[in-house]
């Protein structure tokens, strides 16, 4: 299973969580996985704010969190492209001391209770990534050279033993390494900008398999109801225009989108008028309503319509911002979270970033924030 594109995995991981009881089996491995993504999550934002806050002088274009598809489907996240290369940047955020063993390749980390866990190693993932972007490359007859680095997000992960072909970096370390490789113009600006829009128009982000699916978990197991974004109470009621919690009074007139979004990443990836109708607690009119509101696509006759939903598409589209789910009135409830769920949701908006040099550098820092 890919665990890339974090973001939207995280948020059916804790969605499903807080739909859980409390003791249910599934819980210590949702709690888990929910840490790493958090973790992972937390590393690439450190690298990006590094990448996007630094002026280099040379003319560039950086990406975030790009998937690709060649002869296999890869995702990168970042990408540092200039008129004479690409660098890939694998980003990790794994604590405690960790070796790069090779033959075979393995991240081995040692912790401070003695504890070992092996990971997929980045060193010959960021190589392998580098190959199949030459290959993407070499498809659109652009042949320039890509290099790739891990990148560790905190200085708090001790390298014993370091890689022998690929560099390792701290966030700190990142400008004077780019500073150093050579620079031989292959592209001109104009095409380095048209590869970064084609690079930014092909990503294709991951989409996670239903939680129920990936984790085994009955479907019967999740409990149901419309969320109340200020009180994170389960089975809000349907008034006139909106939504009301019996828990703590909130009126919502967006509610039913978040629970709606909440169904495809736990539940499964086709939708009837039935499944909409028992987990909102909703009648059959308002379902249908409910159903034709959002942007889905429907397919079957008007007895057995399905409903399937696009979030690469609802990303693509600014679905989220439109609906207001970068307000800090929506998101996943903030008890559940602990943290303001706002945080969450400008995690799945946001696009694969083109920030530039300092001249053309504005429009995209808008668009992050
Ligand atoms: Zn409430």
């Amino acid at each position: 299973m890919n665990e890339r594109s974090p973001a939207l995995s995280l948020i059916g991981v804790k969605a499903s969580a807080s739909r859980l009881k409390s003791h249910h089996y599934a819980q210590p491995i949702l709690a888990s996985k929910s840490l790493s993504l958090e973790a992972g999550i937390s590393g690439e934002q450190k690298v990006e704010s590094v990448l996007n806050r630094h002026a280099f002088p040379m003319n560039y274009r950086v990406l975030h969190d790009l998937t690709l598809k060649t002869s296999q489907t890869f995702q990168m996240d970042h990408i540092f492209s200039t008129l004479s290369y690409s660098l890939v940047l694998e980003t990790k955020n794994i604590s405690g001391k960790l070796r790069f063993q090779e033959n075979p390749d393995q991240l081995v980390r040692i912790r401070e209770n003695g504890q070992i866990d092996a990971f997929e190693c980045p060193a010959a993932q960021v190589r392998r990534n580098c190959e199949l972007l030459q290959e993407w490359y070499a498809s659109k007859n652009i042949y320039l050279p890509v290099y790739g680095v891990v990148v560790l997000a905190y200085p708090k992960q001790i390298v014993e033993l370091a890689p022998k072909k690929t560099k390792v970096l701290f966030p700190s370390q990142i400008s004077s390494f780019i500073r150093k490789l050579p620079q031989k113009p292959i592209l001109s600006e104009e095409s380095l900008h048209q590869l970064a829009l084609e690079l930014r128009d092909s990503n294709e982000p991951y989409i996670p398999r239903p939680i129920c699916l990936a984790y085994d978990i009955p479907k019967s197991d999740i409990m149901t109801g419309v969320r109340c974004s200020s009180c994170d109470f389960l089975g809000m009621e349907k008034v006139l225009r909106g939504w009301h919690c019996l828990k703590c009074e909130h009126r919502d007139r967006f509610a039913h989108i978040q629970t709606m979004m909440e169904w495809f990443l736990i539940m499964g990836d086709t939708m009837t008028n039935k499944d909409c109708r028992e987990f909102l607690h909703v009648d059959m009119k308002t379902a249908t309503r409910i159903l034709q509101s959002i942007d889905l696509i429907g397919s079957g006759g008007k007895r057995n319509r399905t409903y399937q939903i696009n979030f690469s598409k609802l990303l693509k589209d600014g679905f989220f911002i439109a609906n207001g789910f970068n307000s800090s009135r929506t998101g996943l409830g903030a008890q559940a979270f602990q943290r303001p769920a706002a945080l969450l949701f400008p995690l799945i908006i946001r696009p694969a970033i083109i920030s530039t040099n300092r001249r053309m550098k504005e429009p995209a820092l808008r668009m992050m924030s």
